[in-house]
């Protein structure tokens, strides 16, 4: 048995992979198995490169093996890996919390740590729900948040998570989140159900939770920063908290640092992770304001009582700082800027093809929406994602929504190779 069968052998028998129906994948056709990745892109056991469509799950920004990142883990791994947080400090912790607040909206003053995007959310809903517990406004226990939101897989970022497959097994347990719906194109639908769902709710809402500017998971659904701006503006007057989850949309991948800037709004919160340790490592921040940080101050049981075991792991706050030095040194974001353009004009010429029915793109973000062709046994979004691995890139697509989110250096060979194969893929599934 060589290497490579023995490892499918063992994947067969024993795993349980993410977001996949095992049934039909113990039936279907091999996983890609790989062994190292580099750059943009993966290599697989026989040698094969594929590109990293979606940087790896959104987080390696940067792309998978930054000299200045492993450089940066290296050190640290050798010099101290893990500590808690509780009752030390050290430098990777204090250094990144200065870094985040400088680069972070206006008002974002304080730094809470934990591992990933699903409890960087789960600690904004707590703190949220905890400082209106003691700070005179106990019965605001409710959330509001989009029709097909996505914010992690906690009970807790479940309870706002839009997407009703996601949502539907835990939904009589999950805590109460009005869901509004965004609608498919312009703002001002969303914006007057958001308006309805907090007149006369607002005593009960502890804060509106939004992804910025684009909802990833829902498919990549972008909507009119004015929403953003229009939701600030109405949250303030309620004075209901804002929590902006920027897991996905932080770090540039919307064009600006955060996609707050988009609509030139600061929440009272906001939680980041994926690209935030540029996918060397689960890390995760979740910034506030220094409202929600004085509401926490006093007897002692008013703290927050909170933390992962690993929260604040130097390891992750180590790479985390230098990708942030990175981003600075490099122009990460003045280099993304000529390559969304090309993505750009890469998906709006989708759009000849007979069977794409929308597309869209910003940032480093580009996404067709493919019609339903009837007669193929197989979603046409999975047609895709054969033909384009048969082609060299990894591209999951989103149901029925085919996109791309690359690693924002990815060099500029591999982003017009990997269009070519979008667009030959999308040919080849709808023919
Ligand atoms: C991925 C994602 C999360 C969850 O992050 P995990 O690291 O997978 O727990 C939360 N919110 C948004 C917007 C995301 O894209």
């Amino acid at each position: 048995m060589s290497a490579r069968e023995r490892i499918l052998e063992l994947d067969r028998r024993f795993l349980w992979h993410p977001y996949t129906p095992m049934g039909p994948y113990l039936e279907g056709p091999e996983p890609l198995v790989l062994e190292r990745a580099s750059g943009a892109r993966f290599y697989d056991a026989n040698g094969k490169s594929y590109i990293d469509a979606n940087s790896s799950w959104w987080c390696a920004a940067l792309g998978h093996d930054h000299p200045r990142l492993v450089a940066a883990l290296t050190a640290q791994l050798s010099r101290m890996p893990h500590v808690p947080l509780a009752g030390i400090t050290h430098a990777p912790a204090a250094e990144l919390a200065a870094a985040l607040v400088a680069r972070a909206p206006s008002g974002l003053s304080r730094v809470f740590y934990s591992d990933d995007g699903s409890t960087a959310v789960e600690v904004a809903m707590k703190l949220c729900l905890q400082y209106w517990h003691q700070n005179g406004r106990p019965e605001r226990t409710r959330f509001v948040a989009l029709e097909g939101a996505f914010h992690g897989e906690t009970l807790g970022a479940t309870a706002l998570g839009g997407v009703e497959t996601f949502r539907r097994p835990f939904a009589s347990v999950v805590l109460d989140c009005i869901h509004v719906d965004p609608g498919p194109d312009g703002y001002e639908r969303a914006f007057a159900a958001m308006e309805q769902a907090l007149a006369g709710a607002q005593d009960s809402i502890a804060a509106v939770v939004l992804e910025p500017v684009v909802q990833g998971a829902a498919g990549m659904r972008m909507y009119d920063p004015a929403l953003l701006r229009a939701v600030r503006e109405l949250t303030a007057r309620h004075d209901v908290f804002l929590v902006l989850d920027e897991v996905f949309t932080g770090f540039g991948r919307t064009a600006p640092f955060c996609a707050a800037e988009h609509a030139a709004v600061a929440p009272d919160v906001l939680c980041t992770s994926k690209a935030l340790a540029g996918g060397l490592l689960p890390f995760a921040a979740t910034l506030v304001s220094e409202r929600i940080f004085d509401g926490f101050l006093g007897e002692p049981e008013r703290a927050f009582f909170y933390g992962h075991t690993y929260c604040g792991n130097p390891l992750g706050a180590r790479v985390a700082l230098e990708v942030l030095r990175v981003y600075d040194e490099e122009r990460v974001l003045e280099g993304a800027r000529a390559r969304a353009a090309v993505v750009a004009r890469a998906f709006e010429n989708l759009l000849a093809i007979p069977g794409v029915t929308r597309s869209r793109a910003l940032g480093m973000i580009g996404a067709a929406d493919l019609g339903v062709r009837a007669g193929y046994l197989e979603p046409v979004g999975q047609r895709v994602y054969r033909e384009a691995l048969a082609r060299g890139a990894y591209l999951r697509p989103l149901g029925n929504t085919v996109y791309v989110a690359p690693p924002l250096n990815i060099p500029e060979d591999d982003l017009s190779e990997l269009l070519d194969i979008v667009e030959a893929s999308v040919r080849a599934a709808l023919a």
